[in-house]
């Protein structure tokens, strides 16, 4: 595409931000679509994130996705913020109309839809073992929060942070049992395994550069879905360790894809071109 003076800009604030598949995702859709728009990466310092929102104002940036380590960071500077995004407690969406910044959490939509979709899950009723509790296991709690789910365990390396979450969200849905488990009581692990429908790891844990996830599966129950947000490398232990005891388990790139559809959609108002998307980041 040429960059033109009418071009659209949008973009991604993250720190760092080099590795992010968004650009390509992002860029493949506005030409698939013949938008005059374009995307691209901001390295935002922490530190300047309140700089870095008032600059989508001052530039006339169209919209921008927000990752790590900004999600909750910039939720003050912005003018309204979604009800998705309110539940979470995190954005990692921006559309700028004329001058007022709203906020979205498309991390919320595209993990269902990828669970529904790619895993078969049916989250209304469903027992939920969720793996981490930062950022994106608030996204997690919130898409089976809203849609129903009986019980979500919150299982964390940091037993504080997963107790201080379950209170959170436990208040938030009050139709969803939700609660703490110790993930080094290998006998509360275990019992929790055997009730699960669903088990969700939100760590980074097995991620490419972190280590492995340290969690044995064999007591999970029969029948159960796996599904892993982590998505470099494509197949992690977890997932491989799942497909062997028989689970259906994916990992994470189709919950990338959808949340950048449904951040193209809140922009531009176009059905995102989905196959193209996801042809781009494969
Ligand atoms: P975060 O806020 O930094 O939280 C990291 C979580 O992982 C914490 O609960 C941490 O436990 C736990 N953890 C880290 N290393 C671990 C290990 N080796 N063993 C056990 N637990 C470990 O990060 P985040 O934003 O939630 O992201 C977490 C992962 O989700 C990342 O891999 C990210 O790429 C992925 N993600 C994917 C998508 C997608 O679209 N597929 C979207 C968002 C995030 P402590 O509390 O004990 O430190």
């Amino acid at each position: 595409m040429q960059v033109k003076a009418t071009t659209k800009i949008y973009g991604i604030f993250g720190h760092p931000v080099g590795h992010s598949l968004s650009p390509l995702m992002h860029n493949s859709a506005f030409a698939a679509l013949g938008l005059d728009c374009v995307y691209t990466a901001f390295d935002v310092r922490p530190d300047d994130i309140g700089k870095a929102a008032d600059a989508i104002r001052a530039l006339g940036i169209s919209g921008v996705n927000v990752t790590i380590p900004h999600k909750q960071a910039i939720m003050p500077y912005l003018d309204g913020i979604s009800p998705d995004a309110r539940h979470t407690g995190a954005v990692n969406t921006i559309k700028n109309e004329n001058g007022m910044l709203t906020g979205y959490n498309t991390d919320v939509g595209g993990f269902m839809r990828d669970a529904r979709e790619g895993l078969g899950v049916s989250p209304e009723g469903a027992g939920v073992l969720l793996l981490g509790a930062g950022g994106a296991a608030r996204a997690v709690i919130s898409a089976f929060g809203m849609n129903g789910a009986k019980r979500i365990a919150i299982a964390n390396r940091t037993y504080d942070k997963a107790e201080k979450l379950a209170e959170e969200f436990a208040r938030l849905f009050p139709g969803t049992a939700i609660y703490p488990v110790d993930s080094g009581d290998d006998s509360a692990m275990t019992k929790e395994l055997g009730l699960t429908d669903v088990l969700v790891n939100s760590t980074s844990g097995g991620m490419e550069g972190s280590p492995d996830l340290e969690i044995n599966i064999e007591a999970l129950r029969e029948g159960a879905a796996v599904y892993d947000l982590v998505y470099k490398p494509r197949e992690t232990k977890l997932v491989k360790e799942a497909k062997a005891l028989g689970h259906d388990a994916v990992g994470g790139l189709g919950m990338l894809l959808y949340q950048g559809a449904l951040s193209f959609e809140i922009w531009t108002g176009e059905n995102a071109p989905v196959d193209v998307m996801r042809k781009a980041i494969s």
